[in-house]
């Protein structure tokens, strides 16, 4: 498969994940992110499994993402007013920093802040909730060739090794022959493997689990330090306010050839110019075949107010909100 056939297969697996989650210990609350991970390590596809509830209080602060300055703040916001830097704990860098981030998170109505005696004093609306139950990367290989399976093989190990997520996947297409016992010998053990088949469409048959993962959480009594476990927290707010339908955000869908074309159960995106899922890179303003859609869609003999491409990211969206509310168990 092609560079391109890889962007289009990684978000085939978003949306299996997203149907079928988890693949070989029953359904579990989840959402779907992908592209995120750390300054050494970006994971291809990020599952967040959650505790409903909790996620239901988590989303009570909104749909965007609490940034690592905020959730500073917003974790350590107290219930009663206090001055902010009584109440929060020494960030380890400047306190005018914090300052800027009160203001940033009431501004989001994330806490209350008010100023008493010259003083910035804040309280919290709310808790922030401990949503977050596991983390688990998958690494999307539609084509696993030697030097492929290599990499990944040094990239899982590392995974195994950081201990930031709980569980880790190789996710590499079948299409009906077996996958190629050699190349999977190389892997860590740790990981598990998914070979797919999304020939007939995404559903849970067309992902047969080959290898079962270890679990990767720290075992009983032992405790991820407290660096890693705001690295964790810290990934699951993008993972949340980013999903993994935002490639509108750096495509084009304002493009006259922009499309949304079903496949299965999943909606991809689809050039009409190039015949096929343009990758992001390639759906740009430099693309050579770009063509703004005309003014007059955008108005009138348009039955969605701001033309097609407005229309498409809403479309998205909603299924973004879907999502979160399955996750969330609120039909
Ligand atoms: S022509 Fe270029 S910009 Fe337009 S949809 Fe296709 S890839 Fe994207």
């Amino acid at each position: 498969m092609t560079p391109d056939a890889e962007f289009g297969y990684e978000l085939l697996v978003c949306r299996y994940a997203e149907l079928t989650w988890h693949p070989s210990e029953g359904s579990r609350p989840a959402i779907v992110s992908r592209q995120l991970g750390t300054q050494e390590r970006r994971w291809d596809t990020v599952v967040l499994e959650v505790d409903p509830e909790a996620f239901e209080r988590r989303r009570a602060f909104g749909d965007r993402t609490i940034d690592s300055d905020l959730l500073h703040v917003v974790r350590g916001a107290p219930a009663e007013w206090a001055w902010y830097r009584d109440a929060l704990p020494d960030p380890g860098y400047p306190w005018r920093y914090v300052r800027q981030a009160v203001h940033r998170a009431a501004g989001r109505d994330l806490i209350e802040k008010r100023r008493r005696n010259n003083r910035i004093q804040l309280r919290r609306v709310r808790p922030y909730p401990d949503w977050v139950e596991r983390i688990v990367a998958v690494e999307n290989k539609p084509d696993l060739d030697r030097s492929a399976a290599d990499r990944l093989a040094d990239q899982l190990t590392h995974d195994i090794e950081t201990g930031l997520a709980d569980e880790a996947w190789l996710a590499t297409e079948t299409t009906g022959e077996r996958v190629e016992p050699a190349l999977l010998r190389e892997m860590p053990v740790e990981a598990g493997i998914l070979a797919t088949d999304f020939d007939n469409g995404v559903d849970a048959d067309a992902v047969d689990v080959a290898w079962h993962p270890s679990d990767l959480a720290p075992g009983e009594g032992e405790r991820r330090d407290r660096e890693t476990e705001t690295l964790r927290l810290e990934i699951a707010e993008r993972a949340y306010g980013k999903g993994w339908r935002s490639y509108h955000d750096t495509m084009r869908p304002d493009c006259r050839h922009f499309e949304l074309r079903r496949d299965g159960r999943a909606l991809l995106p689809y050039c009409a110019a190039k015949g096929k899922v343009p990758t992001a890179r390639e759906c740009s303003g430099s693309c050579s075949e770009f063509s703004p859609e005309p003014p007059q869609w955008r108005t009138k003999g348009w039955p969605i107010e701001g033309g097609p491409g407005k229309g498409f990211e809403r479309v998205l969206a909603r299924r973004r909100e879907r999502e979160r509310d399955r996750a969330e168990n609120v039909e």
